[in-house]
């Protein structure tokens, strides 16, 4: 039994408000969309209202408790990040209020549940710059993204003797789906190397790209490292070449404006979690050409346009890949989040974290035996380390005692450990609504780990 008369705090409000109060939440429009404070919708990428840090932390709820006798201070955000109140509201008005499958019903909620569902898709496709919507295909997050576009295009395009260039630092959802891909087909990965800063030089990515590479898989931004990869510039060796390229932007989407028309790549994938969005939700974006080359990922309901018991007719893309009933709330919590970013804008959310990053990164080296891994020029806010003689989980730990919340272990990056030497790092990594002073608690935490270890 589910006991609520103790609850206090933002977690109380949150669920009377999810009960009680619809009116009092965040307005929506006749189309269902949000309106926020600024009045304007979607597109994150364009120039926002600036970001205040207090008015941006009032927002996420989760913010607003204590861990271990400490103000929660939240650097684990490359893992997930904390959700906003419009993105839960989002959540929650769906399934209060819109709660019906989509894409069947004649019902009026049916219709509304369908309607939600695919402006979801249109400010995705408006959010990343796509021609259109219908290259957007829902998925799970982007490990599910990765796998489609093995199973789907890759084991039919990519052959005995050929080859797929990855590069050193990618996270394994772009590591082992190319893995079975080239065990199913008989092709050859191949890794282009990491630099000490942790950058991987263009040249190494060049070196290579032959005939024989029909696909270029990388990530926009290490998980681990935060180098930013020049996309563009590999897109372009890529195509030169005739092979295709594939983007993981799971840590890309949360910190830059995406276009992936200006990026010049075939496949570009990430997560609605990460994006201060739903779990369970994420997108495959392909040129349509592309999408409606590939052959089919699952089949089911959703995905067909007539069966009989002999043959089956398809949808087009992208309802094709999405066979079954659809995360609908999810879709919709990631619209609402994107809609968030656009209120505030990448230019600030960048130069809020690019001043974190600077200060960061100056204050951890007031850490004795700390060692700073990813000095890439072109970074985003992850900072990892190791500290001499002491195991990352220790320092995990020791700083969660003080109410920090940073990740410890091999970041679902092994080669990348293997690169550095090391078995594992401690990394904090920065959203939007982090300060100064979360930095000051984590150093204020190491000094802690130093003085029980060092
Ligand atoms: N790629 C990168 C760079 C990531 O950081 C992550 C998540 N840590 C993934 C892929 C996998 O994302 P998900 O678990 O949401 O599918």
């Amino acid at each position: 039994m589910v006991r609520r008369s103790g609850r206090t705090g933002p977690a109380e409000a949150m669920w009377q408000a999810s009960r009680l109060d619809y009116a009092a939440m965040t307005p929506l429009r006749d189309d269902g969309r949000t309106i926020h404070a600024s009045g304007r919708p979607d597109r994150g990428q364009e120039a926002g209202h600036g970001l205040d840090p207090q008015t941006v932390r009032a927002e996420f709820l989760a913010l607003d408790q204590t861990v271990h006798g400490h103000p929660l201070v939240y650097l684990d955000n490359a893992a997930t990040a904390l959700k906003p109140r419009c993105v839960i509201e989002a959540v929650t008005r769906m399934y209060a209020r819109d709660c019906a499958n989509v894409h069947r019903g004649v019902h009026m909620l049916s219709q509304r549940a369908t309607d939600a569902y695919e402006q979801a898709r249109e400010s995705v496709g408006s959010f990343i710059n796509a021609e259109s919507a219908a290259e957007v295909v829902f998925v799970r997050g982007t490990t599910e993204a990765i796998n489609l576009v093995a199973q789907a295009w890759a084991i039919e395009h990519i052959g005995p003797g050929d080859q797929i260039l990855i590069t050193g630092l990618e996270h394994h959802a772009n590591i082992v789906p190319w893995q079975m891909v080239c065990k199913q087909v008989g092709a050859e990965l191949v890794a282009a190397p990491v630099d000490d800063t942790g950058a991987v030089p263009l040249a190494e990515i060049q070196a290579r790209i032959s005939k024989r590479t029909r696909l270029v898989a990388i990530a926009h931004v290490s998980n681990v490292l935060g180098t930013v990869l020049p996309v563009r510039a590999i897109a372009d060796l890529a195509h030169a070449s005739g092979a295709l390229v594939l983007v993981d932007g799971a840590q890309a989407v949360p910190h830059m404006a995406v276009d992936v028309r200006a990026l010049g790549c075939d496949f570009y994938t990430f997560s609605g979690h990460k994006l201060y969005g739903p779990t369970g939700i994420g997108v495959l974006w392909a040129r349509r050409d592309i999408l409606a080359s590939m052959s089919l990922y699952q089949g089911g309901g959703g995905m067909i346009q007539s069966v009989t018991l002999d043959r089956t007719l398809y949808r087009d893309e992208p309802y094709r890949f999405e066979a079954g009933t659809p995360h609908i709330a999810g879709a919709v919590g990631l619209r609402a989040a994107i809609e968030y970013v656009g209120t505030i804008g990448f230019e600030a959310i960048s130069a809020h974290e690019r001043d974190l990053l600077a200060y960061a990164t100056a204050r951890l080296g007031e850490v004795a035996g700390l060692r700073l891994i990813g000095t890439a020029g072109d970074k985003t806010g992850v900072l990892s380390f190791t500290i001499e003689s002491v195991h990352p989980h220790d320092i995990g730990t020791v700083v969660d005692t003080r109410g920090v919340a940073i990740r410890t272990g091999h970041h679902c990056a092994q080669p990348l450990m293997e690169r550095f030497a090391v078995p594992a790092m401690a990394r904090a990594s920065l959203a939007l609504y982090n300060t100064r002073s979360d930095i000051d608690a984590l150093i204020d935490a190491l000094l802690v780990v130093e003085e029980m270890f060092g």
